[in-house]
């Protein structure tokens, strides 16, 4: 059946990837492009701003307030709780390597090695729990279970479950309540890495029943610069401000500092309300759009895998099988072909704009890729709104002739990568 009109048209997503150019973007999973609604928000927003939460003009009143009303907008984008803090960032690393710095002393961390090094690497070394990439779901789940249980019989610390609510990988979602179900056996608290989840499926804290979640604006429609955390407020109140300096503090004397308690702990220094209007615009919309949004990217999604998986030579990538629901990212290796110059063929004869490498998830790809000549890394296209069927055939039939034949052109290698 037809898809319906792309909802790129009907969410404002700009020209490049819609008119201008016949560019098939397929690296939504990386950055996206910045909604109209996103792009308005900001306009009006810089020709009025002024200082936030300190002036008393009315600029300063107005900015403050909007700042605010963004806080507030995220929260209900995550459905967060009263005793929910939501601290703006610069993106996803940064909300994770804070929520390290905040985590009570003796605190165990427990994660997977299938996570993206933002979420595997910010915590301290000597007190974490690496977990191997699982096989499965119900792998995944007896894993933490026992390194739960271990844990549990030496010591009473604190513990914090890391979870990703999609891969950025294979694109694959985490059955996030079943991993906190699990934690919750052990009092451990979960933080939800929502970088990839955020843009394609509705997030709530309560019903997911997670700790803390955190997300990037850049891959949410809005643009580079603003991320956010959200939860619990009681160890981010009681932590060490994320960074020292004005705005931070609720008293300085000569003697001693009384830290603000609240968000304002963790964001000293003049905050990027800009960053942060846009980064609400965005979750204001991709809230209100969901059903559509979910609709077009499943049914591009279920096109791309498919298309690609059928492919002789073409390896598809997953973790949890083949059938397992997923966010509209693939990855794949094509046989014989170096994966940096499947994505260059693809971009200068194709007009396709893939991602090689290994995606910031090296444990994950090295374990996708194990086995004797195997290629070192692989391609991924990810969908998002400004995705269309034809962009979709594009790659599929690219992938095609590639694998067939092998690229069009004669390339060399050079410092800038492949050039035809
Ligand atoms: N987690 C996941 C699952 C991601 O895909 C990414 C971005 N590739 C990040 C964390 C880090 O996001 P950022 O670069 O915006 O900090």
């Amino acid at each position: 059946a037809p898809l319906p009109r792309t909802v790129a048209a009907d969410l404002g997503v700009p020209t490049l990837h819609r008119t201008v150019v016949d560019y098939a973007n397929f690296d939504h999973a990386a950055s996206t492009p910045a909604l109209e609604s996103v792009q308005a928000a900001v306009d009006a927003a810089l020709r009025t701003y002024s200082s936030v939460h300190r002036g008393n003009g009315y600029a300063s009143k107005v900015t403050s307030a909007w700042y605010e009303q963004a806080r507030e907008q995220v929260a209900s984008f995550v459905g967060a709780r009263e005793e929910d803090l939501v601290v703006f960032t610069r993106n996803t690393t940064d909300s994770l390597n804070l929520l390290a710095r905040a985590l009570p002393r003796r605190t165990t961390t427990f994660v997977f090695e299938s996570e993206h090094h933002a979420a595997l690497l910010p915590w301290d070394e000597r007190r974490t729990v690496r977990l191997p990439v699982p096989g499965s779901v119900e792998d995944a789940l007896v894993l933490l279970e026992e390194a739960l249980a271990e844990h549990a019989r030496t010591s009473d610390g604190p513990r914090l479950v890391v979870v990703t609510g999609a891969s950025n990988v294979t694109g694959e979602l985490w059955p996030v309540e079943r991993f906190t179900e699990v934690a919750r056996r052990y009092a451990a608290r979960v933080a939800l890495d929502a970088a990839q989840l955020a843009p394609h499926r509705r997030i709530d804290v309560g019903a997911l029943d997670v700790d803390y979640v955190a997300f990037s604006g850049h891959k949410l429609y809005a643009p580079f610069g603003a991320g956010v955390l959200v939860g619990r407020a009681d160890w981010l109140d009681a932590a060490a401000p994320y960074l020292r300096g004005g705005g931070a503090t609720a008293r300085v004397s000569e003697r001693e500092v009384q830290w603000s308690q609240g968000s304002a702990r963790h964001e000293a220094g003049s905050p990027n309300v800009i960053g942060a209007i846009a980064l609400a615009a965005a979750c204001a919309t991709v809230e209100a759009h969901r059903d559509a949004i979910e609709a077009h990217e499943s049914a591009l999604a279920q096109r791309l895998q498919a298309g690609l998986a059928a492919i002789e030579g073409v390896s598809t990538w997953s973790v949890f099988g083949e059938g397992h629901d997923r966010v509209g990212v693939v990855t794949f290796t094509v046989d014989g072909v170096d994966s940096s110059l499947v994505s260059a063929s693809l971009s200068a004869e194709h007009g396709v704009g893939v991602r090689d490498g290994k995606f910031c998830a090296h444990l994950l790809v090295d374990a996708l890729l194990d086995g004797p000549g195997a290629p070192a890394t692989a391609v991924r296209a990810s969908v998002g709104l400004a995705s269309t069927v034809e962009h979709v055939d594009r790659l599929v039939s690219a992938v095609s002739r590639l694998a067939e034949h092998g690229p069009a052109f004669d390339y060399e290698l050079t410092d800038a990568g492949w050039e035809p």
